[in-house]
């Protein structure tokens, strides 16, 4: 079932209901009130009557004058009087030849001074009927019986019942046609981008846009939804593919190195000096494609949101083992590392690690011999700050901007993966920290990692 039935079916229900229910409430006090109004008149006229009957002393119940009934009567209306043997001493015109049914044991109510009412069937329709005390000097001489027929009343409701059966069924044959054709209407624009996003399923092409030149109403809203959406689809796949491509371009020259120099093992194994050279280089570029792979993998976890699982480390530690690790690739340029403050903070010592590690090594890369790698860590209200500084060769201000990018390599760049410092950027991001950095071309590089000191609570 579409959507635009189940509106329409929906919107008919709820037009059924509340005509249902305007039609019952009104029936309901129609019949009331006219079943009342009548009630009020037989007991008005009883009354008039029982009052003359009681206001002639001497008058004889039995054979008061007919001429009587008519100043109490009206057309539908009839007024009989009883004595107390059950006798009918009067009757009004508008009887005919009937007269209202009299029965003992209303009769005995009657005569025992009450007064009520009740519904009997005279002539074949519906009369109802008020019997009510004649009371003179204290004692019950005889009873009005006032009756008032039904026929009006039920012939007004059953009136109102086929009007109403008539309103409601109309109404809901109208309703229904409108609600499913406005629905239908207003559904249109939806149904035109369903359309428009299968085709651009159907086409795989994701640099589809849906154009909508409607107002920007819930339609308008999801429109730009979906195209933010796509744009966003269409970045992730573009830079899944390109992330892709690099990999692999980046894995094909190790891999070529390997596949050549076992190649040589394999001719001139017998060799020992080319031997030792090839084996070396075998383990160099393993070690770097092993490298290479698990920085792949780093990044690709980013990517799937992954995190680090952080734990109190002491940032001291950390990094006089990055700079104990890092003096053999040293090559004649000095490390240095300022005394550090004692300050322990909730991290991934093994990715802090990588971070500082990659920083060295970066500077170290780019610094000739005679340079100087200086660590220093200083304390900023609730930051740490460690910077390693380097008096080498600078990064130029075009590439300043791309060297946390994935990938990125300054132009004339020739070793490493452009991966390192992406990967350092997220694993301090992981910190709740940042990474920045200043350089001047010709003096050096400053790149200063800042993390969060916890509060004594946290
Ligand atoms: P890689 O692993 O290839 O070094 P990185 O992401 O670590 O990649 O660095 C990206 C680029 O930033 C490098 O190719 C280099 O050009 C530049 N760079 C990083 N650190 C320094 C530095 N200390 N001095 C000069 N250039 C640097």
């Amino acid at each position: 079932m579409t959507l635009g039935t189940r509106l329409t079916l929906w919107q008919t229900f709820l037009l059924a209901f509340l005509l249902t229910a305007f039609a019952v409430i009104s029936y309901r006090a129609l019949d009331t009130g006219l079943r009342a109004e009548l009630d009020r008149v037989l007991v008005e006229r009883a009354d008039h009557a029982a009052l003359a009957m009681q206001a002639i002393p001497n008058l004889p119940i039995v054979g008061v004058s007919p001429g009587l009934s008519s100043a109490f009567t009206s057309p539908g209306i009839y007024l009989q009087i009883v004595d107390e043997a059950g006798r009918i001493a009067l009757r009004s015109t508008s009887l005919g030849a009937d007269s209202l049914p009299v029965h003992a044991d209303r009769l005995a109510e009657v005569l025992d001074g009450r007064s009520f009412y009740e519904t009997e069937s005279v002539a074949d329709h519906s009369v109802r009927l008020y019997h009510r005390p004649i009371i003179r000097d204290g004692r019950v001489i005889g009873a009005v019986e006032v009756g008032g027929s039904l026929y009006g009343v039920e012939d007004t409701l059953s009136r109102l019942r086929a009007i109403f059966a008539l309103i409601i069924a109309g109404s809901l044959i109208v309703g229904a046609l409108g609600s499913y054709s406005l629905t239908h209407i207003g559904l249109l624009p939806l149904t035109r981008l369903a359309n428009l996003a299968a085709r651009i399923g159907r086409a795989r092409d994701l640099s589809i846009r849906i154009s909508h030149a409607g107002p920007p109403d819930e339609v308008g809203r999801l429109a730009f939804t979906l195209n933010d959406m796509l744009a966003r689809l269409e970045a992730a796949f573009n830079s899944q593919r390109s992330f892709l491509a690099e990999a692999a371009h980046e894995l094909r020259t190790p891999l070529a190195t390997l596949i050549g120099n076992a190649d040589l093992l394999a001719r001139y194994g017998n060799d020992p000096e080319r031997r030792t050279t090839a084996l070396a280089a075998v383990r160099t570029e393993g070690r770097r494609t092993a490298r290479l792979l698990s920085d792949l993998l780093l990044s690709v976890q980013a990517d799937t949101g992954w995190r680090l699982d952080l734990r109190p480390t002491q940032l001291a530690d950390v990094l006089r083992n990055v700079v104990a690790y890092s003096h053999p690739f040293a090559g004649g340029v000095t490390i240095t590392l300022a005394e550090p403050p004692p300050v322990t903070l909730l991290g991934d010592a093994d990715r802090l690690k990588q971070v500082f590690f990659n920083l060295v090594d970066n500077a170290l890369k780019h610094t000739p011999t005679g340079g100087v790698v200086s660590l220093q860590v200083s304390l900023l209200n609730s930051w740490i700050r460690v910077t390693v500084r380097d008096t080498g060769e600078g990064i130029p201000p075009d590439s300043l901007p791309h060297i946390f990018d994935r990938f990125y390599r300054a132009p004339g760049q020739s070793h490493g993966s452009g991966l390192g410092l992406s990967i350092a950027r997220w694993i301090v991001e992981q910190h709740s920290g940042r990474i920045t950095v200043g350089s001047e071309v010709g003096r050096g590089s400053e790149f200063s990692v800042w993390l969060p000191v916890p509060t004594p609570q946290s």
